[in-house]
């Protein structure tokens, strides 16, 4: 079983149009949006969930008020104001525990808590893993492995030969969880000042986890100019620019439809462009 990341560092690239177009063309595969803070594989591929999972990835303080002498002590200690009235402000409380460790009644504890969920749904391309994480929550980067361990479960009992991994933006905690142990890593990057930073920032992610990486330019035409400059980038570090897809406003119309370009209209340049694209990926996995 293969596990293939496609990323993109910044937002808009197209990244997710692209996966959701693997996801149509790839046979006997399991999807993981491990794009965990703005989940949207989800829209395109109408999931019918058949799983939830909660997700606990922090402790935040209870104060008991049984217990509790409304001494101040915890107040005055919290370095996050998470505390008013002899009530935790879940919100603010960072779960350090020093309120927990100081109080003299023992009236605080420190509980679970709930900081997002895991789905295991079915699509119309397969099974798929998503998850959502709670307003102000961070940890996304377990959450990111909670997912692939689902999916790579999944691959396992249903005998499926590929995971394909929608990665989170940035280059934290959430896309080297996304990053470690997969078999290659396809960048999806724009002809902008931005998009070839990104780029810049991945490939050297990659490589510090000696991963087979290649890049696809989104949107080339929109700047020849910055396209080249890719280019000669990745040549000049030995990356492989595999492929260049045209700008096209049938890509939205086709988003809007719930669709990906490739079930959208079959025979546009741009779906016999990612077909192509998806051949080579296959053929470097
Ligand atoms: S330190 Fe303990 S006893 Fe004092 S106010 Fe806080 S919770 Fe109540
Ligand atoms: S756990 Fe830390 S942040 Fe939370 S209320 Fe106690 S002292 Fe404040």
């Amino acid at each position: 079983m293969k596990e293939l990341l496609i990323i993109s560092g910044k937002g808009g690239t197209g990244k997710t149009s692209i996966t959701a177009a693997f996801a149509a063309l790839a046979d006997n595969k399991v999807i993981a949006d491990c794009d965990v803070d703005a989940a949207d594989m989800h829209l395109l591929l109408q999931p019918d969930v058949k799983e939830t999972h909660q997700f606990y990835a922090s402790k935040v303080a209870e104060i008991h008020e049984d217990k509790c002498v409304r001494c101040g002590k915890c107040i005055e200690a919290c370095r996050f104001d998470a505390i008013e009235d002899f009530k935790i402000n879940h919100i603010y409380c960072e779960g350090c525990g020093v309120c927990y460790r100081i109080c003299p009644q023992n009236a605080i504890t420190m509980e679970d808590s709930l900081s997002g969920h895991w789905f295991v749904s079915e699509t119309k391309h397969g099974p798929m893993v998503h998850a959502k994480l709670g307003i102000a929550e961070e940890n996304s980067g377990k959450l990111v492995t909670e997912v692939r361990k689902a999916a790579q479960k999944i691959a396992q009992e249903q005998n499926k030969s590929l995971i394909i991994i929608d990665g989170p933006p940035g280059i934290g905690c959430p896309v080297i969880s996304s990053i470690t142990g997969v078999d290659m890593v396809l960048i999806v990057t724009e002809p902008t000042v931005a998009g070839k930073h990104d780029l810049e920032r991945i490939i050297k992610l990659a490589n510090h986890f000696d991963v087979k990486t290649a890049v696809c330019i989104n949107k080339y035409d929109l700047d020849e100019r910055k396209t080249l400059e890719i280019e000669n980038y990745c040549k000049s570090i030995g990356v492989d620019v595999i492929s260049k897809i045209p700008f096209d406003r049938k890509v939205i119309d086709a988003l809007i439809k719930g669709l990906s370009i490739v079930e959208y209209e079959e025979t546009s340049q741009t779906a016999s462009e990612i077909k192509n694209l998806w051949q080579k990926v296959q053929n470097m996995l």
